[in-house]
């Protein structure tokens, strides 16, 4: 059943900056100190938290009074080597369980350099979070543990998951971290062992460039190799992985297209105490926007103004986190968006788009889109529910229709069924919502999806076509 979403007749809203700025002066400024968001990810226990946490007390971010605090509280528990991992992990049911469970996310910044970390969860019933946090990422930190490599690179581990949905995606480029080195006796024969099969996999399985790759062994525990050179690794002679990060953070950054069309997926909401104001907040997929214009919201279609826009900036380990107001916010930038004059604020939902209101994105039940089956027990047939996940949210869908199957060499071929690997052209039907959507063709992130059943990914897709939901009732 679809839900009963009633939609407003869209009124033209003026939607002029409150503040009359030089646009292209506030951009550059931004440039000059780019952002980069990069995904941790790899399998339960790899390091992933830890490194995160010994990133950001050698960069000083967390200080050593927060250290020394959390190493009290780990070990008061018996988990003493867990202080720098709880940098990250810092709500208590993550604590008692030992895992992450929800992405989280955090800005720094160096001298060189900004970057937004996004944490995720390796346990393999939080994939879901994971592909939620990968769509956010422009760049993928693997952390492989070199002690326990045979484990995650399983058919059942994490490692090669999480490797394929970042691909899947639209992540290119990769920093594999071999961590743990310390247990490994920091072996350069077992680092050059594990650097070979991953290499392969992700050259010849997923089909990442050879040179979008970059390897690196390290100790998270012990500060090896993160932001420090090591002594114990002197067989490695390149760049830390601080180093490797700002190499990227400069390769990747180039200037923001202004005249693309503003969209934002929201990612989070905060409700505020007055009836017509809403926080939103999530990363800025594409384009510009300023205080003062207005947003639509889709698929309610809810129009706001945008009354401030701010950058959080968190000190973790210590209560204050810096809110950083913006006059401009573009494409990249993890924000928060204050929301006023909202004829209401109970339709906008995590997963919703935030467009400006002269650009309004229409919500569809159907698409067609092309797909590639990863490896799946059962065939898929027409008919066949599976779970859409697509902005942060999952949503159950079906199997409408098997347009055709594309061949190895190009060709297409009717088929009745799909099977492990296959690519082909398909028509997916929503069942319970409709989504605001776009194209791959209108933009090669957003235009992307990843389809799970029974606890497993299947396959990803790109978006062809949109079949509108509401026939130009607009
Ligand atoms: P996650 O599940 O990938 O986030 O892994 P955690 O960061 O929670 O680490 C899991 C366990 O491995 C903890 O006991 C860590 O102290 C330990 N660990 C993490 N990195 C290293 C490392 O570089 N060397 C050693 N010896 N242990 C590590």
């Amino acid at each position: 059943k679809v839900a009963d979403i009633k939609l407003k007749d869209p009124k033209p809203v003026a939607s002029k900056p409150k503040q009359k700025i030089n646009v292209d002066a506030e951009l550059a400024k931004k440039n000059s100190k780019p952002n980069l968001s990069f995904i941790v990810i790899g399998h339960v226990d790899s390091g992933k938290s830890t490194m995160i946490g010994r990133l950001l007390y050698d960069l000083g971010i967390v200080d050593s009074k927060t250290l020394h605090k959390l190493t009290k509280e780990s070990d008061a528990i018996g988990k003493s080597s867990f202080s720098l991992a709880w940098i990250m992990d810092q709500t208590q049911e993550e604590r008692a369980r030992g895992v992450t469970v929800d992405i989280c996310q955090t800005q720094i910044e160096t001298d060189a350099a900004k970057f937004t970390i996004i944490d995720s969860p390796g346990h393999k019933d939080y994939v879901p979070q994971m592909i939620n946090g990968v769509s956010q990422a422009d760049l993928a930190l693997m952390i492989i543990d070199a002690n326990s490599f045979e484990s995650g690179f399983s058919n059942q581990g994490q490692t090669k998951e999480h490797l394929t949905i970042a691909k899947n995606l639209g992540i290119e480029r990769c920093v594999v971290a071999v961590n743990k080195m310390d247990v490994a006796q920091w072996s350069q024969t077992v680092y050059d062992s594990i650097c070979t099969q991953i290499e392969q996999f992700l050259v010849e399985e997923l089909e990442f460039e050879r040179d979008n790759l970059i390897f690196l062994p390290s100790s998270g525990f012990l500060g090896d190799n993160v932001v420090s050179k090591s002594k114990n690794l002197p067989w490695y002679k390149g760049p830390t992985l601080m180093g490797v990060l700002e190499q990227e953070n400069r390769e990747m950054s180039h200037p923001v297209d202004k005249s693309s069309p503003f969209i934002m997926v929201i990612s989070d909401i905060q409700d505020s105490s007055k009836t017509d104001e809403l926080l939103v907040s999530g990363r800025v997929n594409s384009g510009v926007i300023q205080p003062g214009q207005s947003v639509s919201i889709s698929p309610s279609q809810e129009v706001a103004v945008v009354d401030s826009i701010s950058i959080t900036t968190s000190n973790v380990g210590s209560s204050a986190t810096k809110h950083n107001l913006q006059k401009i916010a573009q494409a990249g930038e993890f924000v928060e968006l204050k929301l006023k004059k909202l004829a209401s604020t109970e339709n906008i939902k995590v997963g919703d788009v935030a467009t400006l209101s002269s650009n309004v994105l229409q919500p569809v039940k159907k698409f067609k889109c092309e797909v590639r089956l990863f490896n799946i027990d059962r065939p898929l047939l027409v008919g066949t529910p599976f779970v859409l996940f697509k902005n942060g949210i999952s949503v159950p869908s079906r199997l409408s229709e098997i347009e055709s199957i594309i061949n190895k060499d190009g060709k297409a071929k009717k088929r009745r069924h799909l099977s492990s690997n296959n690519r082909a052209v398909v028509v997916v039907e929503l069942l319970e919502r409709e989504l605001p959507l776009v194209t791959y063709a209108q933009d090669h992130k957003l235009g992307r999806i990843v389809l799970r059943k029974d606890g497993l990914s299947i396959g990803a897709g790109k978006i062809l076509q949109l079949v509108k939901f509401w026939p130009d009732r607009l």
